[in-house]
């Protein structure tokens, strides 16, 4: 199976589980949405990886939102537990200078149709993506987990690798012995990692994963992923409904060309007076008809 993807498995006789992520196409997406510089294209990368791979475990009409707040850039991720992945990074035009290592806050966002179901916070302080998506994972899970988030952008912005990985023990697995040691062993030598995704390629992930632990691995499930935004004009209308008619009007009028942009996907929808007295009516409507849209 070709294109972006999340493939999960196991390695039953070394009570691990695993989750490897392709996500070169999306990311490809992404940056052309947003054309950010080199180092913002990077952080904007290593978010949707890290969100691709956390997301496996959520479920249903579920969506993750990863959201690392720094001292001199900032990335939301977010992915449905249907695939769909979109972000977004501040700023776009993000130095290499700039861009250090991951230090400020990770907050997380479980959502299930737009309400939230969790929300965690964690003060993160490390060099790499890898370390951020495993302090979260120790954090929110309370369950140890080792990760590479491996992520290439060439300087004029081609995507050459966009790739993830992520072991945790198998619940129950007795403690003592400790199987995740040579996991991280092979996770930090890069030519493991690249005869991995090599094996991905070409359809032998297990093969490759059961022969770094000596020991048989089973693919359990593998899921298309894509970059994909839920916003839509008839959202844009309910949020500018929520700036009050008299906002709304005034807005429409100092504008030289009203629009709104989503700030994931760059979806741009443009208003008219004509459009806004429609919304106006809209509004005082729903005001009038004594049903505050069911809320
Ligand atoms: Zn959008």
């Amino acid at each position: 199976m070709a294109g972006d993807r999340l493939h999960i498995g196991r390695v039953p006789g070394r009570g691990l589980r695993y989750r490897l992520v392709a996500l070169e196409d999306t990311v490809a997406d992404a940056l052309a949405r947003h054309e950010p510089s080199t180092a913002a294209s990077r952080l904007m990368a290593e978010m949707l990886v890290s969100v691709a791979l956390a997301a496996a475990s959520i479920k249903g009409e579920e969506t993750l939102t990863l959201h690392y707040r720094g001292r001199t850039a900032g990335a939301v991720a977010d992915c449905a537990a249907t695939g769909e992945i979109r972000g977004r990074v501040t700023p776009v035009d993000l130095s290499e200078v700039a861009f250090g290592p991951y230090v400020g806050e990770l907050v997380t966002v479980k959502w299930l149709r737009g309400r939230e179901l969790y929300r965690g916070v964690i003060p993160v302080g490390v060099p790499t993506a890898s370390e951020m998506l495993e302090a979260y994972f120790g954090e929110s899970e309370q369950w140890p987990a080792r990760a590479r988030v491996d992520v290439r952008i060439a300087p004029e912005g081609r995507v050459v690798r966009a790739r993830g990985a992520f072991f945790t023990r198998e619940p129950g697995w007795p403690p003592g012995d400790d199987p995740l040691r040579p996991v991280a062993e092979r996770l930090s030598d890069p030519a493991a990692v690249d005869g991995l995704w090599s094996a991905m390629d070409g359809g032998r992930a297990d093969d490759e994963v059961g022969a770094w632990l000596s020991s048989p691995a089973l693919a359990e499930a593998e899921s298309p992923l894509r970059y994909s935004c839920p916003c839509s004009r008839e959202q844009v209308e309910l949020l500018l409904m929520s700036l009050g008619a008299r906002d709304l009007r005034e807005w429409v009028r100092e504008q030289a060309d009203p629009h709104v942009v989503c700030e994931y996907c760059r979806q741009r929808y443009t208003f008219d007076a004509a459009d806004v007295e429609r919304l106006v009516a809209g509004l005082q409507g729903s005001l009038g008809s004594g049903d505050a849209a069911g809320a």
